[in-house]
């Protein structure tokens, strides 16, 4: 694809939308701006590839198409099924999954259905057929009160928030937490790697129906082989959301013991972290819950996207090839090399380093929240999210770490000289940060001061890193 016929693409759609409402073709211009400015170390996002943006702009969004290939509820879905059925294809190549299920609008709605496949072959489907009945319209009321009482007396375990694990994972602010009985496991305190004796001691205690493997926050690889064992002994479905490493499982960084796939019963992702594609989600899974998986919509989804499966099935074509191969092994190069840089710079990193895209700044070590320590970043050019560190004293909101991964600027051309650079900007930020004070002269956890005009050096010389790694270099909107 020629630089020109990119960047015609994006000039002319801009150049319609803005003959309607010009404030939004100035804000998709502005958004690309500072995109291309900022240097982004938020470890779940990326940038897609143009031929991805463009397969999400279409007259696809206009088609409604509840069902599944070939099983439709609306007519004249025939492309929608050819792009679905190319996506989920892709997907089963790509894992070497049994299953794909390529229409979750998103993460959280992967992990739904996920969790009400699960409910429906182990705790509905016995139930309708000790009533002899072939759906739930069938059942007495009183076998149906029964049935949803048991439906939600389930119990799930997964990994703690602060351990690094997701809120969808069965706790109380999010409806698997309403759902579920949830424990979890955590981390062992002096390693901060995941103990799994005590997971499988608190399997064996709790009897889960669902253990949940995977995470948002931890830097280390995971045992999946270890955890479906633990799963096995205790009678769970072992379910993995790799929503942050499928890249790395795609990319074939993560293999054996640790791709999860061949290990879960069930697997749930996004398509827009590491895996580089259209913000979205996807599950996929052993062949006994297929049936019930196919069921996502409408039991939790809305009506499919079918330019966001379009998108899907682009970016699942590109993960296939084999250069991202080489770009998923040089995400891991360069979280390692960011992290080992903040290390020799005496930073504080959860577990000491990382095995995958992710590091885990502990910036009490800088006397600073994880608050502080974000916004501060930000003054300075470099955009990064707060985030707990296990047995964080400061709460989910104001946190005590700083997260910061590289599918982004790898996405980019960074490399690991840059990685180094930008640990000796970050550390600079953070030391030369202090936090600040409330009105009563208590510690303040939001409250810091740095000096703005070396945020202000900071911000240039990030921008001067970037400088040589255009984003989307074939895009020109001048
Ligand atoms: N699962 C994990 C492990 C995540 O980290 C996230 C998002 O950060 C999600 C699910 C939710 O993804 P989405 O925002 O696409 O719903």
């Amino acid at each position: 694809m020629s630089r020109n016929a990119e960047s015609t693409a994006f000039r002319s759609a801009l150049e319609v939308i803005r003959a309607v409402e010009p404030r939004v073709a100035d804000a998709i211009g502005a958004e690309l701006t500072d995109q291309r400015e900022s240097l982004k170390l938020i470890a779940s996002e990326n940038y897609a590839s143009p031929a991805t943006l463009l397969a999400m702009g279409n007259w696809f969004s206009d088609k409604y198409a509840e069902g599944t290939v070939g099983r439709r509820f609306y007519a004249g879905c025939q492309n929608v099924d050819t792009v679905e059925a190319l996506a989920a294809e892709h997907a089963r190549e790509l894992f070497g999954a049994a299953h794909a299920y390529v229409q979750p609008h998103s993460g959280i709605d992967a992990n739904l259905v996920a969790f009400w496949a699960v409910l429906a072959d182990r705790v509905e489907s016995p139930a309708l057929k000790k009533a002899q009945v072939r759906q739930v319209n069938d059942l007495t009321e009183a076998d149906w009160f029964a049935l949803r009482r048991e439906l939600g007396n389930q119990r799930m375990l997964g990994m703690s928030l602060d351990a690094g694990g997701h809120l969808t994972h069965g706790f109380r602010p999010n409806i698997s937490g309403k759902m579920f009985d949830q424990r979890s496991y955590g981390t062992d305190p002096a390693t901060g790697l995941i103990d799994y004796d005590r997971v499988a001691e608190v399997a064996r205690e709790f009897k889960p129906l669902i253990l949940v493997g995977g995470y948002s926050a931890y830097p280390r690889k995971v045992n999946f082989r270890i955890l479906r064992e633990i799963a096995d002994s205790v009678g769970a479905t072992f379910m993995v959301d790799m929503a942050h490493f499928a890249g790395l499982v795609a990319g074939k960084v993560f293999t054996g013991d640790f791709d999860p796939v061949p290990h879960a019963h069930i697997v749930t992702t996004t398509t827009h972290k590491s895996l580089r594609g259209p913000r979205g989600g996807m599950v996929l899974c052993q062949p006994e819950l297929a049936d019930q998986v196919d069921r996502g919509c409408p039991m939790v989804l809305g009506g499919p996207l079918p330019h966001v499966m379009a998108a899907k099935a682009v970016a699942l074509a590109e993960a296939r090839r084999p250069d991202f191969a080489d770009y998923a092994q040089r995400i891991v190069d360069n979280a390692q090399a960011l992290a080992e840089g903040l290390l020799s710079r005496g930073a504080k990193l959860v577990t000491g380093g990382t095995d995958n895209h992710l590091v885990l700044i502990d910036v009490s070590g800088y006397g600073l929240t994880g608050r502080q320590a974000e916004q501060a970043l930000l003054d300075s050019g470099i955009v990064t999210n707060r985030n707990s560190v296990p047995q964080d004293p400061n709460g989910a909101w104001y946190t005590s770490g700083i997260r910061i991964g590289t599918p982004a600027l790898t996405t980019r051309g960074l490399g690991t000289a840059e990685m180094d650079q930008t640990a000796e900007l970050m550390h600079t930020v953070l030391t030369q940060t202090t936090a600040g004070a409330n009105a009563d002269g208590t510690p303040s956890k939001a409250k810091y001061t740095l000096d703005p005009a070396l945020a202000d050096k900071i911000a240039r010389q990030a921008t001067d890193l970037l400088a040589p790694f255009p984003l989307y270099p074939t895009v020109d909107l001048t």
